[in-house]
């Protein structure tokens, strides 16, 4: 029986890599469903090529066009929201890849976990904002979560065969991003442009500039606090420009185990979609003589504020990761759109985290109210 693969954002970076895993091994995979929010020529082309059983366009206006597209195929064709957290229920689902970008990753995960569904997890920001509630709904409905973030799926790696040893810390490696070495005054006049190019990884355009300011490292330190289970001070973050060693994981004997390979997301990607197996591949492996040095520096959070933003935020806990996150986001679009410059971007996070209110033990609601209210202030601001 073949795996039947949902991808969830199937139009973006790590959609479209996602399909070419299933691509190489369409002896093991058939995709069953494939959502995007806009992009209905990739979508359609997309579901021409895999034939999906169901296709969903977050985007009403665009129903019409897909579903004239494929009106001579079996392919069921939905439109909105609502749509997207109602597909992921569909009983021939055998595994989701969650690559929707942002918080409107939430609903549709949540009602996965509900099904007790397994769940390939490639956002991030549905753990950042709301990861106690996801890690206790998926204990409860049995639903199985796999990293696909680089990072944790190489901690996930090294934990494999490690039975109950305890973590003694984790520590993520960051590439630094596009400016790395950079003072303020060079930071302070940096184009989108440049922000989005990023050396090592070419990645969706929100998830570039999160790399850039280092939210992304600070987001992953969150993640990888709910995934694996650890306290915010076994977080650790080191620059690693190469971007080969993914990350590592060091015990309580003081031995450290990383995982390593070129900086490719379908390795990641296609580790959980076959965990607990591996299988061969053609993507192109690495090779030491190509990097005679390694190396590893500080980072410095004087001048990426955003990781000591959200150090501060992974700390103090309950909705405060969840207003970083909101406010990430809306800063990130008004970066994009020339609206504030790139330093503005982190200081309009840390005057979110002072308006909010602190709520310590937030319900499913609060983080949605957090995240509106969030959104909104930081609108006011930067109008
Ligand atoms: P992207 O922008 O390239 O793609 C996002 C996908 O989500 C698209 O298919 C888009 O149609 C869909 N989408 C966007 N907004 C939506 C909405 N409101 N409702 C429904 N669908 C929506 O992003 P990406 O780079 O592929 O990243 C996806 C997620 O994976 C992010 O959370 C990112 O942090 C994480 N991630 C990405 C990479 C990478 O290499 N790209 C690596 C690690 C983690
Ligand atoms: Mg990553």
């Amino acid at each position: 029986m073949k795996k039947r693969i949902a991808i969830l954002g199937s139009t973006g970076s790590i959609g479209t890599q996602t399909l070419e895993v299933i691509r190489e091994h369409k002896e093991i995979f058939i995709v069953e469903v494939l959502t995007a929010c806009k992009n209905a020529n990739l979508l359609i082309q997309q579901s021409i090529e895999f034939q999906p059983n169901a296709v969903v366009i977050e985007d009403e206006s665009q129903y019409k066009k897909v579903a004239d597209a494929l009106s001579k195929s079996d392919i069921k064709v939905y439109a909105g929201k609502k749509a997207i957290e109602q597909i992921v229920e569909m009983e021939t689902i055998d595994l989701i890849m969650m690559a929707i970008v942002g918080f409107a990753a939430l609903p549709p995960t949540i009602r996965a976990i509900e099904f007790g569904k397994n769940i390939a997890i490639a956002n991030k920001e549905t753990f950042v904002v709301a990861g106690e509630f996801m890690v206790e709904k998926s204990k409860k409905y049995k639903a199985k979560v796999i990293p696909v973030d680089s990072e944790h799926s190489a901690i996930f790696q090294c934990l494999a065969g490690e039975f109950e040893n305890p973590i003694d810390k984790i520590i993520l490696t960051a590439s630094g991003g596009p400016f790395i070495g950079k003072n303020k005054e060079y930071l302070q006049n940096v184009t989108v442009a440049q922000a989005l190019n990023h050396p090592n990884w070419s990645m969706g355009k929100k998830i570039s500039i999160d790399s850039a300011t280092l939210m992304n490292k600070g987001f992953e330190m969150i993640e990888a606090k709910w995934l694996f289970g650890v306290q915010p001070h076994q977080v650790e973050v080191v620059i690693h420009p190469q971007s080969i060693i993914h990350s590592l994981v060091q015990f309580e004997d003081g031995s450290i185990k990383a995982q390593l390979g070129l900086p490719d997301m379908k390795v990641p990607i296609q580790y959980a979609m076959t965990y607990p197996f591996r299988i061969k591949n053609s993507f192109p492996k690495f090779d030491f003589a190509q990097y005679p040095s390694l190396n590893f520096e500080k980072a410095d959070t004087n001048i990426f504020r955003t990781l000591a933003i959200a150090n501060e935020a992974m700390i103090k806990g309950g909705n405060m990761p969840c207003v970083i996150n909101a406010a990430n986001e809306i800063a990130v679009e008004a970066f994009l759109n020339e609206r504030i410059s790139f330093l503005q971007i982190s200081e309009i996070i840390e005057a979110a985290m002072a308006k909010i209110e602190f709520i310590k033990s937030p319900s499913l609601q609060d983080y949605f109210l957090t995240d509106e209210l969030t959104r909104q202030k930081v609108l006011e601001q930067i109008k």
